[in-house]
């Protein structure tokens, strides 16, 4: 970037900040002006580092494992029991004010655990009187395919939480979207287990490496929020292994990752926080997970099952892991051993990331900064579907009225509720209701909050010689008579969804099909934006001249739409997960447990959260009832594949104002048994932009393995000017070609000739070749 283009970046950035400022409450409003005038640290955080306490422990040039271990060798029963559990969420004292708190011990100097949600940014910001950055929710940030980008959003995400006195992220959200109406699919990585893997280990790696103790969740097969803390999911063990552990697996082998939450639900039978094949089997003997697993809110459900099945911490407080734990060691029926290997856990995990040496000083949180990153990454994740007759890219100098219809566009963008929420800085820019006053008001999550950042504002600055207008959407002839009076219409669209219920369908509310029905009959170059936690249907397709996913794009993501749609920013975000055409295509006709009437009466929501509260699992009024996956292994695009129905957009699929051509592919590595297996082949930008192009390289196994025909097995987003090739090479490891074995327990590589399959979408794969695999 020159010089000029990134004073004026700046410039812009700064006179954002200043317009959020006249927006802001005074709370947010005068944090704000401390960011930018002040380099000194708050004030008002709880003493987060204690007086540093010298021992044969402070030799950092041990290991963290070594330096746990002298460390442990100091501390009492007592010490170690505080130390495996929360002391409630917000507490007083010396919490910081996040979800999770854990006092430190002074004696020794062992540093509180201070834990904030942060998914999509450090959530409370605004309530504490700080700043955080809203960044896209996560589905956004992976439609980006970016494992840079996701570096970047981890590293300031961790520089965040560390400037604002917290220790500890319970971000990294890596369920597997195999049902596409979870309400929580926003705050994940979509349907591949490879990519979330590789996303999320990228993520953490960056955010721990700012001194913050990082927490992948929600372990496992927690993939839908109906009755998730009574619901027991059933599936065997290739599918358990092959689809939703993967993910974590991936992430631990590639990430020293310090915490892994273990979920609500019960899994084969038992809750997966007491779940010894998950904890001791799964995490800590087959793939050698060093860090600790601690409960999700309420989701303990026992003292000695829980402990000896191979959780480390419960939280949010001690029911469990308090008194009664004492008491259950000195009896014997927790070995002293196991309760030394859940503090080791911890403290390694503090050793590891700095927590006992000397860290930099706090500062200010850096709002430019994060706003820079959140709308780079919308850009990169925002995926263009449709563009028929290149409607896209809008002229800036050529088009003369622009009709903005629906979604609050006027104001804002939607964000995903629940626990991950991170507080606009100057509030909702859709106030609710006088009573029902966001978080805490009518349920948790229920009140969407919209991120203040105007498509209409930004859209407006683009085309300023064009005439703009905006209409609410509320009603569909209203807006088709905006529509018809320009040249143009960009209806956008949205579906709020939270933590804490499911998606009731995958339709759009609020009459917002009739609504695009509407605005497409009256202008037939109709544009739609969608504002989404995932995927919706889409009846109007058709009709409409170009569909953008914009998810829920964060707080620079008006700025983003509207670079995308004037093609100041070329499109390049793919789909990670797949668009039905109905949802009579789903593996599922509904998500699982009571729904309809549950949903309807509003209890669905009462039995998805009974028990988080009391931490007793959730018996409610609503009986547990079983969740066979009966779909196995045919998660998201391997269902369609296997199935043989084509989705509406599939996996992988994202268009660009250029256009890519492939070829030569080559593959080496495969006659040695031990090296990765290398895929290489060339791309080119054959239209008339600059563009940057996701290609994708996947593996169809040997028919004997009895897999889906496909899977995702590497990737590399390679920039090309206009008319330029490049050869890339794309290394595949062979755990991503290997089948699991339930009856040895292990992974092997089925024998027999493998299709190495490269394109630029799982349905458009124009280049194939065949390889034998040495074993
Ligand atoms: C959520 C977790 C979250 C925790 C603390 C739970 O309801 O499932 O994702 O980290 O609350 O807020």
């Amino acid at each position: 970037m020159t010089a000029a283009a990134t004073t004026s970046v700046n410039w812009n950035i700064h006179r954002s900040i200043k317009s959020m400022m006249r927006a802001s409450s005074l709370v947010v409003g005068g944090m704000l002006s401390v960011a930018l005038t002040s380099g000194k640290s708050f004030g008002q955080f709880p003493q987060q580092q204690p007086q540093r306490v010298t021992g044969p422990w402070s030799d950092s040039t041990l290991g963290p494992d070594r330096r746990a271990e002298l460390l442990l060798a100091q501390m009492t029963l007592d010490e170690k029991i505080a130390l495996v559990h929360g002391s409630g969420m917000r507490s007083g004292g010396g919490s910081n004010g996040g979800a999770g708190y854990v006092p430190g011990i002074p004696r020794l100097g062992i540093p509180a655990l201070q834990m904030a949600d942060a998914v999509v940014g450090v959530t409370r910001g605004a309530q504490m009187g700080r700043y955080s950055t809203a960044f896209p929710s996560q589905v956004a940030l992976s439609s980006g395919w970016d494992v840079r980008g996701a570096c970047e959003v981890g590293a300031t995400i961790g520089e965040e939480l560390f400037d604002q006195g917290y220790t500890m992220s319970l971000g990294g959200g890596v369920n597997i979207t195999r049902e596409p109406r979870n309400g929580r699919n926003f705050e994940y990585k979509g349907e591949d287990p490879v990519l979330a893997g590789k996303l999320v280990a990228s993520e953490m790696r960056c955010l721990e490496a700012r001194g913050i103790l990082g927490d992948i969740k929600h372990f496992a097969a927690n993939d839908q929020e109906t009755g998730r803390t009574i619901g027991n999911t059933v599936l065997d063990e290739r599918t358990l292994r092959e689809t939703d552990l993967l993910p974590f697996e991936i992430a631990l082998r590639e990430a020293d990752i310090s915490g892994v939450m273990c979920s609500y639900n019960k899994v084969n039978g038992d809750w997966a926080c007491e779940n010894s094949y998950l904890m001791n089997e799964f995490l800590k003997k087959a793939i050698g997970f060093k860090g600790f697993v601690l409960s999700d809110w309420g989701a303990t459900h026992s003292t000695t099952k829980a402990a000896l099945a191979g959780l480390d911490m419960e939280e949010p407080g001690g029911g469990y892991f308090g008194d009664s734990l004492k008491a259950a060691i000195q009896r014997g029926d927790v070995p002293m051993a196991r309760l030394d290997d859940m503090v080791k856990r911890i403290l390694r995990s503090q050793f590891a990331v700095g927590q006992f040496d000397a860290q930099r000083p706090r500062k200010v949180p850096d709002p430019v900064h994060g706003l820079e990153v959140a709308q780079r990454m919308a850009e990169r994740g925002s995926v263009l579907l449709k563009n028929a007759n290149r409607q896209l890219p809008l002229s800036a100098s050529q088009v003369k009225s622009i009709a903005v219809i629906g979604s609050h566009a006027d104001v804002g963008v939607l964000s995903g509720g629940g626990s991950s929420q991170v507080d606009p800085p100057g509030g909702n820019a859709v106030p609710p209701p006088a009573g029902n006053a966001g978080r805490g008001g009518g349920g948790f999550g229920r009140v969407p909050v919209w991120d203040p950042s105007s498509p209409l504002k930004a859209i407006r600055a683009k085309a300023p010689r064009a005439t703009v207008t905006f209409d609410a959407g509320t009603d569909p002839t209203a807006a088709a008579a905006a529509a018809r009076r320009a040249e143009v219409a960009i209806v956008f669209v949205n579906q709020h969804a939270s933590e804490g219920r499911d998606l009731p369908s995958l339709a759009l509310p609020d009459n917002q099909d009739a609504l695009v029905s509407a605005v497409a009959a009256a202008n037939p170059r109709t544009i739609v934006v969608l504002e989404t936690g995932g995927a919706v249907t889409m009846p109007w397709i058709d009709r409409v001249s170009a569909v953008l996913a914009a998810w829920y794009p964060g707080i620079r993501g008006g700025e983003a739409i509207a670079n995308l749609l004037f093609g100041d920013v070329n499109p390049s975000g793919k789909l990670v997960l797949s668009f039905p055409k109905s949802e009579s295509d789903l593996p599922h006709a509904q998500v699982f447990g009571p729904v309809g009437n549950e949903l309807a009466t509003g209890s669905g929501l009462a039995a998805t959260q009974a028990g988080a509260a009391g931490g007793r699992g959730g018996r409610g009024s609503v009986p547990p009832f079983d969740m066979p996956y009966t779909e196995g292994l045919k998660v998201g695009y391997k269902w369609y594949d296997a199935e043989g129905k084509t989705p509406l957009f599939p996996f992988g699929h994202g268009l660009s104002y250029t256009t890519y051509a492939y070829s030569a592919v080559h593959v080496d590595g495969a006659s040695s048994p031990l090296a990765p297996l290398t895929v290489s082949f060339t791309v080119k930008n054959t239209g008339s932009r600059a563009g940057r192009e996701i290609a994708q390289v996947y593996a169809s196994l040997p028919a004997s393995a009895g897999e889906p025909p496909k899977r995702l097995v590497g990737w590399d987003v390679v920039e090309l000017k206009a008319g330029e090739s490049k050869t890339v090479s794309v290394p595949v490891d062979r755990l991503l070609l290997s089948v699991f074995d339930a009856n040895t327990h292990a992974w092997r590589l089925p024998t027999g000739p493998y299709t190495i399959r490269v394109g630029g979408s799982s349905a458009v794969l124009p280049l194939t070749t065949t390889v034998g695999l040495q074993q």
